[in-house]
């Protein structure tokens, strides 16, 4: 097992990348070989509406229509099923109704009082269809994420970053209270304590130094190391879109974006997985797996990347040919890992026992 601390990390990061690089191939090739794994999912943004305003995101609105109904989600559902999915993705702006009497109205129209209640009620449905959901609500409570982990196979919540530093005027997280990074830690340490497999990860080119870059990474580490959920980690490269606060800024350079993966790799215990997204990564996708990735996260098949719309995602053919001719081998995984399953209740463990009984070339424990 390679170890370094921080200091050491960042007198590489100023000296010797290429260091950086081939330990961290080492690590991925020692424990992932060569497949390279993603969920056949249904993107569902549940609402637009935020509480928050990052000064990247396209994705946030005011409009109070933008709320995916229970009957339109149904028939969403179908269509999942329809195109073999497995996972509902469940993304949406973050406590809407702390911000929108719209929101509310919306949620009482339904019976509900607030968003964390509709979700789950969503993912209730997707479980009536054996799609297994994977909720991102922003920030939540030890209470809210007990509600949510009975009808969740995973749940995430990116980190983003470790910068206090960014929530300072004319920074990207200015007008976003909940992207206090000591709020987000403490959903993280929660979603520990009540054992939820649980995605996080760093965005990366949003005014961070190498410094808070790093250190975001060892926070996240010291979780998984106290409590053993963390099953994946994105390493996401921020994406200026048209529009937003942020639109002029560049996009992170090639080689910072691929030295964040290998810093990543090496920080990180080897059981986490490394995750990149394959449609902002196109065209430096298998140096990314050569230097760190071994998963894809979501990809789907019927529904577009509403954080990234103005980048479209592989077809899982075209996906599986690229890998090919590389010498990975691309395998569809469920939105649980499979030393993860252990922490699902009965009815969750159920289905996905039934995928793997009727799907053997799934992603599991005998690779
Ligand atoms: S990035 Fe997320 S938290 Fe920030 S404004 Fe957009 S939807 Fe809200």
């Amino acid at each position: 097992m390679i170890i370094m601390d921080s200091e050491e990390i960042l007198n590489l990061v100023n000296n010797d990348r290429s260091e950086l690089h081939s330990k961290a191939q080492e690590i991925k090739t020692n424990t992932f070989g060569n497949i390279v794994t993603f969920s056949r999912n249904l993107f569902v943004p549940v609402t637009h509406q935020c509480r928050n305003r990052c000064g990247y995101c396209s994705f946030v609105s005011d409009d109070s229509n933008s709320w995916i109904t229970p009957e339109n989600y149904q028939s969403l559902l179908k269509d999942a099923k329809n195109a073999n999915c497995k996972e509902i993705l469940l993304t949406l702006g973050e406590k809407p109704e702390e911000k929108y009497q719209s929101a509310k109205d919306y949620l009482n129209q339904y019976g509900f009082d607030k968003t964390v209640n509709y979700v789950n009620h969503f993912c209730e449905l997707a479980l009536n269809f054996n799609l297994l959901p994977h909720s991102n609500l922003g920030v939540l409570t030890f209470d809210e994420l007990a509600i949510l982990k009975e009808n969740n196979a995973s749940m995430g919540l990116m980190l983003e970053s470790s910068s206090y530093r960014l929530m300072d005027k004319n920074q990207a997280h200015y007008l976003s209270p909940g992207k206090d990074p000591s709020l987000r830690l403490d959903t993280l340490i929660e979603a520990g304590k009540l054992k939820i497999p649980f995605t996080s990860g760093i965005l990366i080119g949003i005014g961070e130094t190498w410094e808070e870059r790093i250190q975001a990474l060892f926070d996240i580490k010291s979780i998984q190391t106290k409590y053993s959920n963390i099953q994946e980690v994105i390493v996401q490269n921020f994406n200026p879109q048209p529009g937003t606060p942020m639109s002029s800024w560049s996009a992170p350079l090639e080689y910072d974006v691929l030295l964040s993966i290998s810093i990543a790799r090496i920080i990180l215990q080897p059981s986490i997985n490394l995750q990149i997204p394959p449609n902002l990564n196109k065209y430096r996708l298998i140096d990314a797996l050569n230097y760190g990735a071994n998963d894809l996260g979501g990809i789907s098949p019927i529904s577009i990347d509403y954080i990234n719309p103005n980048h479209e995602w592989h077809k899982e053919q075209e996906l599986a040919e690229k890998l090919n001719s590389s010498n990975y081998e691309l395998v569809e995984r469920l939105p649980v890992y499979p030393s993860y399953e252990k922490y699902l209740n009965t009815r969750i463990r159920k289905i996905i026992e039934e995928y793997r009984e009727n799907e053997k070339a799934l992603y599991s424990s005998n690779r």
